[in-house]
């Protein structure tokens, strides 16, 4: 048996089954590029779901986590830390808003950005007390919880944990007419994916964001981008909202904020959303924790100093470009913004998954019909071309 082998059946054996990964044992990465047990190089092209934008370990990223884990890496909230105040300062200048509060995985932010946006409706909006209504789109991804999942559309996400959260509404993403009707005086917010990840990189028909935001406004509603997984140069802008130049009134960030090194999730607002949480309202024991706080700056940083969100599209537009070039019966569409890119199938996407593994590429379907190619943002076109290669081997009959 080898040591792949054994780690999967110890997995099988002792874990909860609550995922299907692909065959494949990582043990050791850097950069673009993962090795198993055994040995055998592979490159990533899933950047574990948009957190490794920064790809692998990136040094200066590893140096931050080191230097701070040798002075301090948990106060809780009870007392300050100094690390936190220059986080709070860079995310906010970096989103444009005046607030942040820091949590630790999306699906805490998402928490988070639901609780500001129902205490917002109840003491600035007006509101009555416990009849606040959020709207979400069909097929959104906002994570696991039992606010997330009561948002979901999917009946795998939902089924077996009800009751659901009341007070959510669901339209079709990007129906702008469905938004216009599901907006009553009690609706506090709008939550939406600007490009749909989960979903099989879905992208809005074009200016959908730009009239929901001035929707939302004329509504006053407030307009909350999830941009846990599209944010952070993924789409070939800082933020995914830039492709209509929407300026939403909150961002809730995730995944990259940590460079895939240490969890960090967030929202960022104006005052008069996150003005509303007290003392005693909200918290968690690690958010804004010094570590964190100390990789999600150096993480920022790699992004802004090393133009991940250019090179996202430049690479991006390099890469759709070839991979539309391939002429295959199966391949329905080749879509995406930046290196956030679907190729949706006309049959199931697994079998081309493990084929392309067998390559040494690492993908993974979504959706049953989409595989998903989001590399590392540092990857070298060169690097792209190998890709290029397997996976137009998998696509040549
Ligand atoms: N929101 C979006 C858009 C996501 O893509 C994800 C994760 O894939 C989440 C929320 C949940 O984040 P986490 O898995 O860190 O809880």
């Amino acid at each position: 048996m080898t040591i792949t082998e054994q780690i999967i059946e110890q997995t099988e054996k002792y874990g909860a089954p609550n995922y299907h990964p692909l065959p494949i044992v990582i043990s050791e990465a850097e950069g673009v590029w993962v090795k198993d047990p055994e040995g055998n190089k592979f490159m990533d092209m899933l950047s574990a779901y948009s957190a490794v934008n920064q790809g692998h370990r990136h040094p200066k990223i590893i140096q931050a986590l080191k230097d701070q884990a040798d002075r301090v890496t948990l106060t809780s909230r009870a007392f300050h830390n100094d690390k936190l105040a220059p986080w709070y300062e860079m995310i906010c200048e970096m989103s444009g808003k005046e607030m942040a509060l820091p949590m630790n995985t999306g699906a805490e932010a998402v928490e988070t950005a639901f609780k500001a946006a129902r205490r917002w409706a109840y003491d600035v909006k007006g509101v009555e007390e416990n009849k606040a209504e959020i709207i979400a789109c069909e097929g959104n991804f906002h994570g696991r919880t039992m606010t997330a999942v009561s948002l979901s559309s999917d009946s795998d996400y939902r089924k077996g944990f009800g009751p659901m959260l009341p007070g959510i509404n669901i339209i079709p993403f990007g129906d702008i007419e469905a938004l216009k009707n599901a907006i009553t005086p009690n609706t506090a917010a709008f939550l939406v994916e600007p490009i749909q990840g989960e979903a099989g990189i879905i992208i809005p028909p074009k200016g959908f964001l730009k009239a929901a935001r001035e929707l939302c406004r004329e509504n006053n509603v407030l307009f909350i981008a999830d941009e846990i997984q599209a944010g952070l140069a993924r789409t070939g802008k800082m933020f995914a909202c830039e492709w209509e130049d929407v300026n939403p009134d909150m961002y809730i960030l995730g995944k990259a904020l940590g460079g895939g090194v240490f969890p960090i999730s967030c929202v960022v607002a104006d005052h008069e959303v996150l003005g509303v949480f007290n003392p005693g309202s909200h918290g968690s024991t690690f958010g804004g924790n010094p570590l964190a706080c100390a990789v999600s700056i150096a993480s920022l940083e790699v992004l802004q100093d090393e133009k991940l969100a250019d090179r996202s599209l430049e690479l991006g537009e390099y890469f759709m470009e070839k991979l539309r070039e391939i002429d295959h019966s199966s391949i329905k569409e080749v879509r995406g913004r930046g290196l956030f890119i679907g190729m949706e199938l006309t049959e199931a996407a697994r079998p081309y998954c493990e084929q392309l593994k067998e390559l040494g590429l690492l993908c993974k379907e979504t959706h049953d019909t989409v595989i998903r190619f989001a590399p590392p943002l540092i990857i070298k076109k060169e690097e792209l071309d190998w890709a290029i290669e397997r996976i137009q081997k998998v696509f040549s009959n």
